[in-house]
């Protein structure tokens, strides 16, 4: 099974307990995150609408909520893209190994992510 995930996706999915937009959302990232952990799973990285948005209330004509929030959403997955490589299919569980090890503090993880407003509910922000 092949994932498409955005990269600032990873860090939502080590963070996920539960919470979403709405219970398809929910239900879909649910999966998502399940797959991820499967020794079976590979993972291809974008920066664009991916296998999460695709059941988001947020995402209209392919942009997340309009073109201000779509550009900082595209920011922040250029920004997880410097240190992961989009054109390389990545084994899932090799990938969150090393997104563990490069974004190991609230630091390095406040680069990315300063203004989401999912971080009461993030347990990998909280636990950092
Ligand atoms: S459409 Fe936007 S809010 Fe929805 S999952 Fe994608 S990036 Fe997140």
């Amino acid at each position: 099974m092949k994932l498409i995930l955005r990269g600032h996706h990873l860090l939502c999915l080590k963070g996920f307990q539960g919470y979403g937009y709405d219970d398809d959302f929910v239900k879909n990232m649910t999966r998502v995150n399940e797959l991820r952990k499967s020794e079976k799973t590979t993972i291809q990285l974008t920066n664009s609408p991916d296998d999460i948005c695709k059941a988001c209330p947020n995402l209209k004509d392919n942009i997340c909520e309009n073109t201000t929030q779509n550009t900082n959403i595209i920011s922040m997955d250029n920004k997880v893209l410097k240190h992961v490589d989009p054109k390389i299919e990545y084994d899932a569980l090799k990938l969150f190994e090393k997104v563990s090890r490069i974004f190991d503090s609230k630091e390095s993880v406040s680069k990315i992510c300063s203004n989401c407003s999912w971080h009461d509910k993030c347990l990998f922000y909280q636990n950092l």
